[in-house]
């Protein structure tokens, strides 16, 4: 089975209770794991999706209390977009209209972009014949209307030859059609997480880091062997080394800066979440790695509150 696509994205977020607040119940994504930053322990990273934390719906964030907002520009990943049935564009309109939600369009889908409390930009498209698709049910949002899993993320770059060339090589994905300045990218036969953008904005200052920016984008590779063998196309075809493979609990990473500024991962699809908790009750308990679980008294004690 061929399981290409979008993995997850990971961005940097203000107060982790404001974070909580707006992805699990304005939004009504699942918690799926609630661990900390394992580079830097005193900060939360939540992990949202559906139910299961299926690759391909997983949004994460770094929460840190104080941090400076970031600034929009070249060489980061701009817009992510969710999965909503098409015909509940109108309670969304209404559920965001706080989050300044305005309606679009792109490639002849219907859009509504809007932002989260840090500033990220989001949006929903709304797609036809998804209401049978399982959903998560948060217990707010009417299960019929419930996102399913993302659509595409939009990268802003300055060119999209070398990012579309190892999107293509690389990662599974072909090259589907252009509007305007905008490329896209598609992994056959992935309807979760399997639409790549590449916007081409000549003259656009770099983005900087922050608050409401995406720290990177993963992708997906099945396993171990497929996770190397992507390592290696990269080295031979397009002259990029990887870190060496990091084990996040969930998933084995490894990172690359891709030619146009953004930070890419591959990011396997196992374990999964469900390696150190039931399915039924995850993101309900602190999980921390092995590493750090001999300070968790001083870890749980140094995080903020959420409630
Ligand atoms: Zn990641």
């Amino acid at each position: 089975m061929v399981r290409n696509g979008i993995h997850h994205v990971t961005a940097i977020a203000g107060k982790a209770r404001q974070n909580l607040d707006f992805y699990t119940r304005t939004l009504g994504l699942r918690l799926v794991k609630k661990t900390v930053n394992f580079d830097d322990p005193g900060a939360y990273h939540f992990y949202y999706g559906d139910e299961a934390g299926s690759p391909g719906t997983i949004l994460t964030f770094f929460p840190w209390e104080h941090a400076a907002p970031g600034r929009a520009g070249s060489g980061e990943l701009q817009e992510t977009v969710f999965r909503v049935p098409l015909a509940s564009i109108g309670y969304w309109t209404a559920r965001l209209a706080a989050q300044g939600v305005q309606r679009g369009g792109r490639f002849g889908e219907t859009l509504l972009t809007f932002r989260d409390p840090d500033g990220m930009r989001l949006a929903l498209v709304g797609l036809p014949g998804i209401e049978a698709e399982p959903a998560w049910d948060n217990g707010e949002i009417p299960v019929e209307h419930a996102i399913r899993g993302f659509h595409s993320v939009s990268l802003l770059i300055s060119d999209a030859a070398r990012t579309g060339a190892i999107l293509s090589d690389v990662f599974g994905f072909a090259a589907a059609g252009r509007e305007g300045e905008t490329h896209r990218f598609q992994a056959e036969g992935t309807a979760v997480g399997g639409i790549v953008d590449l916007r081409v904005a000549a003259g656009v200052g770099p983005a900087r880091l922050g608050r409401g920016s995406v720290h990177h984008l993963a992708f997906r590779a099945a396993d171990d062997a497929a996770e190397f063998a992507m390592v290696r196309r990269l080295a031979e075809n397009h002259g990029l080394q990887t870190t060496e493979q990091k084990d996040r609990d969930y998933f084995r990473s490894v990172y690359f800066r891709e030619p146009g500024h953004v930070l890419f991962e591959i990011a396997t699809d196992v374990p999964g979440f469900a390696v150190n908790e039931p399915l039924a009750s995850l993101g309900s308990a602190l999980k921390l790695p092995r590493f750090l679980e001999g300070h968790r008294a001083e870890i749980e004690a140094a995080l903020p509150a959420l409630a």
